[in-house]
């Protein structure tokens, strides 16, 4: 009898902590033009929101980056996430303290006068260590990492301070990206992929060719993976303090 019981306990925790269903979060590094031009408009079309993390400085400032009315749009009508990606896009693990504190603070001040509320950030090159995690702590909500194992996220090792994301790079094939959202339906995981920039002829480096970005999401609408910005998951899942 207490065999039984303590199985069902197990069984009620575990069902607890596992997800109702795979998640995917597509998220933006850097703010390029072409998340406005060409991305936008192919998530819009299968109604998938995406999170912006923006380098402040390069906003409203250099050709390849958005305005300030563009990142306006994305929130308005395609109910995106902007958060933050620091002002100057440093190494924070070079940096001292002070100037970790003033990337994170003066990113977040201009965010917030631009009349935008950023709860999240991603460290520059994915770099940070326990100092930056402190800071970051100080000023944000969560902190995304650029990749790192076990890659996926699942509810009962979400820490939100390390949420774990795939980068995608200009040779990630289709296939690739089919393992990974199989893997997060399988096992009902969260799924967060980093993109920078989007092109439509060859990518180079950090770019994505748009026709593999739409492949992926109408294999993301075919398999219903719910897709959501991460602000939104960790609401939804009351990780958000
Ligand atoms: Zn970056």
């Amino acid at each position: 009898m207490k065999k039984i019981l303590l199985i069902l306990v197990v069984l009620i925790l575990l069902s607890a902590c596992t997800l109702k269903q795979a998640y995917v979060s597509i998220t933006f590094d850097d703010g390029y033009a072409s998340v406005y031009k060409d991305a936008f408009p192919i998530l819009s079309k299968y109604d998938f929101p995406a999170t912006v993390f923006v380098v402040t400085s390069y906003i409203g400032n250099l050709p390849d980056f958005m305005s300030w009315g563009q990142l306006y749009i994305l929130t308005k009508h395609g109910k995106w996430e902007i958060g933050s990606h620091s002002h100057t896009h440093p190494n924070f693990t070079k940096l001292k303290r002070s100037e970790i504190e003033n990337e994170l603070n003066h990113s977040k001040e201009i965010l917030i006068s631009k009349g935008f509320s950023p709860v999240g950030f991603a460290s520059p090159y994915g770099q940070f260590d326990e100092t930056v995690l402190e800071s970051i702590k100080k000023s944000y909500f969560y902190h995304r990492n650029a990749g790192r194992p076990p890659w996926l996220n699942s509810l009962y090792n979400i820490d939100v301070f390390n949420i774990n994301a795939v980068t995608i790079y200009y040779d990630t094939s289709f296939e690739e990206m089919k393992v990974k959202i199989d893997r997060a339906i399988a096992e009902k995981k969260w799924l967060v992929l980093v993109i920078h920039d989007v092109v439509k002829g060859k990518p180079k480096s950090y770019q994505i060719n748009l026709e593999l970005l739409e492949k992926t999401l109408r294999y993301l609408k075919e398999h219903n993976v719910k897709v959501v910005t991460i602000k939104d998951f960790l609401t939804a899942q009351g990780l958000l303090k």
